[in-house]
């Protein structure tokens, strides 16, 4: 099977995540997590409490900061090392974590730091990348991009469940309103800005169900994979 690179891009909490881990079982590629990443890079900053305002002392601090995946067979989940250490359940519900996320990302060389490192984890293809640059700036030539999207009171109301699920209280005013500052933040930076690239192909799930969106992912998949048996068809 040809070995292709998938990038999914889209706002917050609009099920990228899902979605591109339930592709990479699916097809058996690697599923990388980038806001993983950009949110380990936060709680070290915050936990060694490096002023996120000043980009240079970011800068510094950066080549103190090692980021991997570990799979957990008993879960079937991926956690997210910071130096070593599962910082997974840390950086999920840790509202500073999602409250200076943005500022953080938008420093160009965290950007740098993090994009290199995801580059090299794509360089064998087989992979399935989400964030909210991959198809404009990590893999401008990926052979599917894809630009995920769902109305925000949707996705406040999925992610509000989530973190119920992991035992977080919180409202779902509260989370809107971090949704959609992440997302004008994300948009409007001025380095790697969140946007569709030209030739993404848009899905809003709004409406959706998760199999019904991966069926749909799946063909698409296919099509690249497989392009001269899909013309047939
Ligand atoms: O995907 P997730 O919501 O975990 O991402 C957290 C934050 O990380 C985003 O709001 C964004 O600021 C940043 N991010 C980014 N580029 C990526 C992935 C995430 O700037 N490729």
């Amino acid at each position: 099977m040809k070995n292709i690179i998938i990038a999914i891009d889209g706002y917050s909490s609009c099920g990228k995540s899902t979605l591109a881990k339930d592709l990479a079982k699916t097809i058996q590629y690697h599923y990388v997590d980038t806001g993983a990443m950009y949110r380990a890079v936060t709680l070290y900053l915050l936990q060694n409490h490096i002023d996120i305002y000043h980009p240079e002392m970011v800068e510094q601090a950066l080549p103190a900061i090692s980021i991997s995946f570990a799979y957990n067979a008993d879960t079937q989940s991926q956690n997210t090392l910071l130096n070593g250490e599962n910082i997974e359940h840390e950086i999920r519900v840790n509202p500073r974590v999602a409250g200076s996320v943005s500022e953080v990302s938008a420093i160009s060389a965290v950007r740098r730091f993090l994009v290199q490192q995801q580059q090299a984890m794509g360089q064998k293809k087989g992979i399935v990348m989400d964030g909210r640059d991959i198809g404009t700036v990590v893999f401008p030539d990926a052979e599917l991009k894809l630009f995920v999207t769902a109305d925000p009171q949707v996705r406040a109301q999925r992610r509000l469940d989530e973190l119920a699920e992991k035992g977080q209280q919180t409202t779902f005013e509260e989370v809107l309103a971090n949704l959609e500052k992440r997302d004008s933040m994300d948009s409007s930076r001025t380095d790697s800005p969140l946007k569709k690239a030209a030739d993404a192909i848009e899905i809003n799930n709004s409406h959706l169900s998760k199999s019904d969106q991966l069926k749909l992912v799946l063909q698409l998949v296919h099509e690249r994979i497989n392009p001269i048996a899909s013309s047939i068809e």
